[in-house]
């Protein structure tokens, strides 16, 4: 199973790293994991047109998750010869924003079903609201959906896809917490969006310091990695982003903490894993 970080930024907007989204390949299986801002640029970087997803999975409604969300669906509904419904999972809620997208594209759906004599209907969207515990299939792999603790934003949710080859943990934006940890036990890999707590609390805006509430930092995701048995922690979702030079003091902090491999770069950083 390949894990391709496609945006590793977070919402402080930054020049080289897009917003959240990942990308999950297994066998002929294609997943979007959210869709952050500038996705499709790094989907396409990716060698993955949007009208080859399977399915794009959304782990919560923050804007920083769901930016791009409409391009994806324009994007893949004007590229597709033929009707190709997309699947969305997400969590409650996620029809309600999907519903707001559409209206959002209204005039722009109008435009080019008058525009295409071929195209003789809008967009085809699916969407699919999932609970801790939901099971769904898509192509080759299964996915079992678990709560995670990203308060007061919820509900949130991670996601355990099981493929031929590999189990992986999709944990989105949270702190630890035992459902997070039984999502993740026995996984062969586990990608976790993190903060540095000892970077962001020297910046004195209250506004920053509240993010500090809700997501994991780099020791806890390693903390959770360590705890399930996970084979290789996946960091993404930098606060603040990583410099130039300082992916090392980043990956020696969850070092002291997790004996496992430890991925962390940038933007198309991709790795394979395997059964452990
Ligand atoms: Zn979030
Ligand atoms: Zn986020």
């Amino acid at each position: 199973m390949e894990i391709t970080l496609l945006g590793t930024g977070s919402p402080i907007p930054d020049p080289n790293r897009a917003g959240a989204a990942t990308l999950v390949r297994s066998g002929d299986t294609l997943l979007l994991v959210d869709a952050g801002r500038g996705v499709i640029q790094r989907l396409v970087a990716a060698g993955v047109f949007p009208g080859m997803l399977g399915a794009v999975l959304i782990t919560h409604l923050h804007s920083d998750h769901i930016t791009d969300l409409n391009d994806v669906i324009t994007t893949r509904w004007i590229m597709s010869p033929q009707p190709n419904p997309l699947t969305i999972y997400g969590p409650v809620g996620m029809a309600k924003v999907v519903d707001g997208i559409m209206m959002m594209l209204g005039s722009d759906i109008n435009y080019r079903l008058d525009h295409h004599g071929d195209l003789n209907e809008g967009p085809a969207v699916v969407v699919v609201e999932v609970s801790p515990s939901d099971v769904f299939t898509v192509g080759e792999v299964s996915v079992r959906v678990g709560a995670t603790d990203h308060r007061p934003c919820g509900p949130t949710v991670g996601f355990r896809i099981e493929g031929a080859d590999a189990t992986v943990v999709m944990g989105g934006d949270g702190i630890p917490c035992d459902t997070l940890d039984e999502l993740c036990a026995g996984a062969d890999g586990y990608v976790q969006t993190v903060l540095r707590d000892d970077l962001v609390k020297l910046i004195p805006m209250p506004r920053l310091q509240d993010i500090l509430d809700y997501h994991s930092t780099v020791e806890q995701a390693a903390q959770t990695a360590a705890r399930a048995g996970v084979g290789t922690l996946v960091l993404t979702h930098y606060v603040p982003g990583i410099g130039p030079g300082q992916e090392d003091d980043w990956r020696a902090l969850a070092a002291a903490h997790f004996s496992g491999e430890i991925i962390l770069g940038d933007d198309l950083t991709s790795v394979n894993i395997t059964n452990s």
